[in-house]
């Protein structure tokens, strides 16, 4: 019997581990320049690039705007609306 392995994210909120199918996830796709723009994405989803990842929730939505998580992770000040963003899809 094979065992599957699910390779477990963080959130960038709590810090807690999850699969990634439980978080939504902001990414930017590798391209051309620094300044391709952030995307919010819920759910499965094949694209590359860097990655942070979050839970469906407001608390670490917020953890994470006050520690700055995403603008660290990108090094881009699209960061600070994607918090918006996610903020519409909870
Ligand atoms: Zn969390």
């Amino acid at each position: 019997m094979k065992v599957k392995h699910i390779p477990l994210r963080k959130c960038i909120g709590c810090g807690l581990k999850n699969s990634k199918e439980n978080f939504i996830m902001v990414v930017r796709p590798p391209k051309k320049g620094e300044n391709s723009s952030l995307q919010v994405l819920q759910g499965k989803n094949k694209k590359g690039g860097r990655s942070a990842y979050i839970c469906a929730s407001l608390d670490c939505l917020k953890k994470a705007r006050k520690t700055r998580r995403l603008e660290r992770t990108f090094r881009s000040k699209q960061a600070t609306e994607t918090y918006s963003l996610i903020e519409r899809m909870l």
